[in-house]
């Protein structure tokens, strides 16, 4: 059967990197988490001193950019990809809420995303690939053959969010959360490079009320689909 890229975009914590991953390991695709990229980068700032409260020493991190290698290797115990950054396993304390609440921030810096975007796609040069993110069918990968977008209510995606926090033991405030989920797409929607937006031929996926099973069964048909055409 032939690979095809698929690109699968939305707002943060709608469930884009569990479905993406279950997706990959179902159908023996490499699966990529674009925002580890971009959290790896934000902590590579904040360890370096790059940020003086919220804003960041852009021409520090222009200096900088080109020593930062972020990279993905496979747990052998989960068989899930955790984030390296410049050789170090990063994959904790990228999720960190100190990390979450400034990734936009660099996010939105135009030499970040191109330093990126340009690794993304040199990832996806053989397909076979899913890809997470926010710009991946509208700027990575404009001719993947199938592009999904995930939409959920900014309260669902703050209470998900809440609860993997709390489950992984870490101090948690719903309301922060909320905050934090409502201010990143914000400001990944109004950012001028690459801003999140549904690609024209991206299919909506609306998971609100979607148990994981249903989403899956629903990702599968899609797939078959696309290979199928
Ligand atoms: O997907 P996740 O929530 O981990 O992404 C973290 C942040 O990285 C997003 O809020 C967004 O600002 C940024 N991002 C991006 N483009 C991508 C992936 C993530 O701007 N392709």
């Amino acid at each position: 059967m032939k690979k095809i890229t698929i690109a699968i975009d939305g707002f943060s914590s709608c469930g884009k990197s569990t479905m993406a991953k279950d997706l990959a390991r179902e159908i023996g695709y490499i699966y990529i988490d674009s925002g580890a990229m971009y959290r790896a980068v934000t902590l590579f700032c904040i360890e370096n001193g790059l940020f003086n409260g919220k804003e960041v020493n852009t021409e520090r991190l222009k200096e900088e950019i080109n020593h930062i290698r972020v990279s993905f290797l496979l747990d052998p115990t989960t068989g899930r990809p955790r984030t390296q950054l410049n050789g170090k396993d990063v994959e904790d304390r990228i999720r960190t809420m100190e990390v979450s609440s400034r990734v936009s921030i660099i996010a939105a810096i135009d030499f970040v995303r191109e330093y990126l975007v340009a690794q993304q796609q040199e990832m996806g040069r053989t397909k076979g690939i899913v890809m997470d993110g926010r710009d991946i069918g509208t700027t990575v990968f404009p001719d993947a053959e199938l592009k999904i977008f995930v939409t959920a209510s900014a309260e669902i995606r703050a209470e998900r969010r809440y609860k993997e926090l709390q489950e992984k033991g870490e101090k948690a405030n719903f309301d922060e959360i909320l905050a934090n989920v409502k201010e990143r797409d914000h400001i990944d929607q109004t950012r001028a490079v690459s801003p999140l937006r549904r690609a024209e031929d991206a299919l909506l996926l609306d998971n609100s009320q979607l148990t994981i099973a249903e989403q899956k069964a629903w990702l599968i048909e899609q797939f078959r689909k696309a290979t199928e055409e």
